[in-house]
């Protein structure tokens, strides 16, 4: 049975905000800024190759199925192609296109030697069983794999993939060329090369970049009143340490709702009731329920939504009633929205800088990794938050001297750091 066949770029529906039409705004804002030369944005509008192949797989029931696999490389001007592999419902390939796009921009900022890409199947993980994603995720592999390779194109993992998908990748690329090679992705377990402190990696970054924006303001993380949107490997991570550091967690969500409390969530606690309700926090007590429509329009110090794209749109951006809005998910704010925001003087701190910790620690595995010397935790910590705290700070002075919202001056850099790089190595032939 064919489930889903294997399109080029399918057409946005009109209701729908195209995440790649979004990404290419925000790429022209920065190129006008820039005063970039036409050309140049031409080339950085495209990305360099679009992968898209079928992923048959035989399910346990004995029932094949075909899903559509994509991996979409972006830009390599810096270094090999760099990002994760998504599995979710919502997966196409404008999607990753524009995911893509935003690791270029990402690594950049950060001012590490990466390119960006992003790969994705379109399929909902928790109907799959182990040996069913353990399938799926080896023959996507295999078909990829003249396109990945450490010096090529490194993947990790993403919204619905983890540290067990990163192994099954890098154990289908060494049986095919013969030999171990751990360098294919990161975000890989331990056991085989991957580095301590990766996985709380992305939700440590935000924390740093939240705490870096409050003292800004003169405010401390202790006692901060924080809401999350999303509960899964970021939203959680974030939600622990933020509550770890003296910040009060008043909501937290997942798709299907959230809790609330006023007196500030044990998140713990939490995390252990989601483990034992398979992912889900409805009913955890002490707390009120609530939808993520509400938890969006909580008043609190900072809103962080930690889930998909397009969560504060121009429908509920004039409710948010936040000081500071983090991106710990990627483009969860539209531009109509952003422009709101910053119209009412809310903080945006834009994803390409908030949710780049996890990133940040996959290079610093790639390094470990080639040096053959694996760091304890706390020098991986120390390493990431030195690079995110000078990223912030760059940011912070781009948006003073040229008097652009945040969103823009970290744009401006990582998209000139590139186009400086394409016009310095020029266009072939
Ligand atoms: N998927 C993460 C991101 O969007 C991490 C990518 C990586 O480590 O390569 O930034």
């Amino acid at each position: 049975m064919v489930e889903a066949s294997v399109l080029p770029l399918e057409a946005p529906s009109p209701a729908h905000i195209c995440p790649f039409d979004q990404a290419c705004s925000y790429l022209e804002q920065a190129a006008k800024e820039l005063q970039l030369d036409p050309g140049l944005l031409a080339v950085l509008s495209h990305p360099r190759k679009v992968v898209t192949v079928s992923v048959p797989v035989k399910l346990d029931s004995g029932e094949v199925q075909v899903l559509a696999g994509h991996r979409v490389q972006h830009s390599d001007i810096l270094g090999p192609y760099k990002g994760g592999i998504r599995y979710h419902p919502a997966v196409t390939l404008r999607e990753v296109s524009a995911l893509a796009m935003l690791m270029t921009w990402k690594c950049a900022l950060l001012g590490i030697p990466y390119g960006g890409a992003k790969g994705g199947i379109a399929l909902d993980p928790t109907r799959y069983s182990i040996g069913e994603l353990e399938r799926i995720t080896r023959r996507y592999t295999s078909e990829l794999i003249k396109d990945i390779g450490p010096a090529v194109d490194i993947p990790a993992p993403d919204m619905g993939t983890s540290a067990r998908e990163m192994a099954w990748i890098m154990d289908t690329y060494s049986v095919n060329v013969g030999h171990a090679v751990p360098g294919v992705v990161t975000g890989k377990p331990i056991s085989i090369g991957g580095s301590r402190g990766r996985e709380q990696a992305t939700g440590r970054g935000v924390t740093i970049v939240v705490r870096e924006a409050l003292a800004a303001r003169g405010q401390l993380l202790v006692g901060a009143r924080i809401a999350i949107q999303g509960f899964g490997n970021v939203g959680s991570a974030a939600a622990l340490l933020l509550h770890e550091a003296g910040a009060k967690i008043i909501a937290v969500s997942t798709g299907s709702g959230g809790i609330f409390s006023e007196k500030g969530l044990d998140i713990l606690a939490l995390k252990n009731y989601a483990a034992v309700n398979r992912k889900q926090i409805s009913g955890f007590t002490p707390g009120e329920s609530i939808t993520n429509a509400e938890l969006l329009t909580l008043p609190c110090d900072v809103l962080i939504p930690a889930a998909l794209e397009n969560q504060i749109t121009e429908e509920n951006a004039h409710q948010v009633q936040a000081s500071i809005v983090a991106e710990a998910a990627n483009a969860p704010v539209t531009l109509m929205a952003h422009k709101e925001l910053e119209a009412r003087g809310i903080t945006v701190l834009p994803d390409i800088l908030t949710n780049a910790g996890g990133v940040v620690v996959s290079y610093l595995e790639w390094v470990q990794g080639l040096s053959y010397l694996f760091w304890d935790e706390q020098r991986v910590n120390r390493e990431m938050e030195a690079l995110m705290v000078n990223a912030y700070q760059q940011v912070i002075e781009q948006s003073q001297k040229r008097q652009v919202p945040l969103r823009l001056a970290a744009y401006t850099l990582g998209v000139g750091r590139i186009a400086q790089a394409l016009s310095d190595r020029g266009l072939y032939p």
